[in-house]
């Protein structure tokens, strides 16, 4: 595929891509975000005649990912891809919640260009890093022609944010695309790509996401053999304003826990039932089921919740 010209900018977040540890054989005892942008893009060599600008916004790991760093992430992101010279931003973060920044930006950040997550399963200091291939791929794929949206590029896939999700805790092929398969593959330095970029309009809440210290409150509970009302409950009582059940099955909800539900729904608590399955979401709605999250994930059931109450739509 044609590559473009123009300015790539990176931003950092922290994460196992910006790890390191006195170790070269430790894959596990890293401390995340140890390194800046700046620092992972000096550990390819490829990108040093390429016109790229990086900078570290945060350091985090990302199973800490916040909603305050989101809000930053998005507005700097979106002013920087607003620059005429920029042709695609790159966030490099941690795999642990890349999925819920994935749909996070997916549905809230308004860009015609694209802007490409990448990350890795190895610190930078292992013997055989991952996240220096991972970033020149993901800068090969943000200077396609053509490309758009929120795309995620890891282990020489290319996934559409939306459809990401991370489905083995340490292989360094750790994501998937759910049922819709990857986007494309980065091969020899080149994109093939199977399927249209993504393009979905954007969640009305994008207009005005505020303070994130005031999103909405929404938790995940998970349904299970022996599910009890109380964890539901307790949520409610510390003030949840939504529940996403992470159900069984095709979103099926313990008896205990549907009950708990309607009690909360009765109280003006908004609820989504999702799918603890790793594929396939939820389809259909029998009479008198919970709020169906069709196919989005728990993880995207709550992001979306949380737009739909601060859209005041509430289902
Ligand atoms: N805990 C790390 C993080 O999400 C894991 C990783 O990046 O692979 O930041």
């Amino acid at each position: 595929m044609q590559s473009t010209a123009g300015v790539v900018v990176i931003i950092g977040t922290g994460g196992t891509i910006a790890g390191t540890s006195a170790r070269a054989d430790d894959l596990v005892g890293y401390k995340s975000g140890a390194l800046a942008a700046q620092d992972l893009v000096a550990a390819v060599p490829a990108l040093a005649a390429q016109p790229i600008e990086a900078e570290t916004l945060a350091r985090l790991d990302s199973s800490d990912m916040d909603h305050a760093t989101w809000a930053a992430l998005r507005e700097r992101a979106g002013w920087q891809l607003a620059r005429p010279e920029v042709v695609a931003v790159i966030v490099t973060h941690g795999t642990d919640t890349l999925e819920e920044t994935a749909w996070f930006l997916h549905r809230t950040l308004a860009t015609a260009k694209p802007l490409v997550l990448t990350a890795a399963m190895r610190p930078a200091t292992a013997l055989s890093a991952d996240g220096p291939q991972n970033l020149l791929d993901a800068v090969t794929v943000a200077r396609v022609a053509g490309a758009r949206g929120v795309v995620a590029v890891l282990a020489g896939c290319v996934h559409a944010g939306m459809d990401l999700r991370k489905l083995h805790g340490w292989r360094v092929d750790a994501f998937g695309s759910g049922d819709g398969g990857p986007l494309g593959v980065v091969e020899d330095g080149r994109m093939r790509l199977f399927r249209a970029w993504p393009d979905a309009p954007l969640h009305a809440a994008a207009q005005a996401l505020g303070d994130p210290a005031r999103w909405p409150v929404v938790d995940i509970v998970t349904s299970h053999a022996g599910a009890r009302a109380r964890t539901l409950d307790a949520l409610v009582a510390a003030g949840a304003q939504g529940i996403v059940i992470a159900g069984t099955g095709n979103g099926s909800v313990h008896l205990e826990l549907t009950d708990a539900a309607r009690r909360a729904m009765a109280a003006g608590v908004a609820v989504r039932r999702a799918s603890r399955c790793l594929l396939g979401g939820v389809v259909g709605a029998p009479p008198d089921a919970l709020p169906s999250a069709g196919p989005m994930t728990p993880v995207q059931a709550r992001i979306e919740l949380m737009l739909d109450l601060l859209a005041g739509r509430e289902a």
